[in-house]
């Protein structure tokens, strides 16, 4: 077993050299504000709050770059049914196969996730935002009975301006 070193930076890195980090097989975590993920500003309901994250580095045995991240973050976004705020708690875990070329591309096994270096850096934040919108799920719902109360609640005042049911009928009645 490699022996991990724990790098427990006071400052956290802006960005960083995966490849160099690979070499050394080095780990780094930290946290990261959600109001400075601009992309989940228009997701989250409230951005206060924070990500937990570690990225540990390595290479595989084709000498393909891997990034082994981790992230946690408790979130609030909107119910896509009855449109009020709820809270998720979002984890994800990907293994990330670093590639810069084709060559590297076609190295890459199926569980890792694919992920092209254009430059040398990688800017800690924008691995880390990116892995937050994939973890988020695409409809999140209320389990819990009062989603459907809301809804109620919201159908019985849309009612009130334009009631549906007067269309339903028309339409009903066209047919016969
Ligand atoms: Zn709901």
């Amino acid at each position: 077993m490699a022996k991990i070193r724990r790098l427990m930076l006071p400052e956290q890195p802006q960005s960083i050299d995966p490849l160099h980090l690979a070499k050394n097989k080095e780990h780094i975590e930290g946290f990261l504000s959600l109001d400075s993920l601009g992309r989940l500003d228009e997701i989250l309901l409230d951005n206060g709050g924070q990500v937990q994250y570690s990225l540990s580095f390595d290479f595989d045995a084709s000498g393909i770059c891997l990034i082994e991240s981790k992230i946690g973050a408790k979130l609030s976004v909107k119910c896509q049914r009855c449109l009020d705020s709820m809270g998720i708690e979002i984890k994800k875990s990907s293994i990330l196969g670093v590639y810069r070329n084709f060559d590297e591309f076609k190295k890459l096994k199926n569980d890792y996730e694919p992920f092209q270096l254009d430059e040398e850096l990688i800017v800690v934040k924008t691995l880390i935002e990116e892995e937050v919108v994939l973890a988020i799920p695409l409809a999140p719902m209320h389990a819990d009975k009062n989603c459907v109360k809301g809804m109620a609640a919201k159908a019985l005042k849309k009612t009130k301006k334009r009631n549906p049911f007067s269309i339903l009928k028309k339409l009903k009645n066209d047919k016969v």
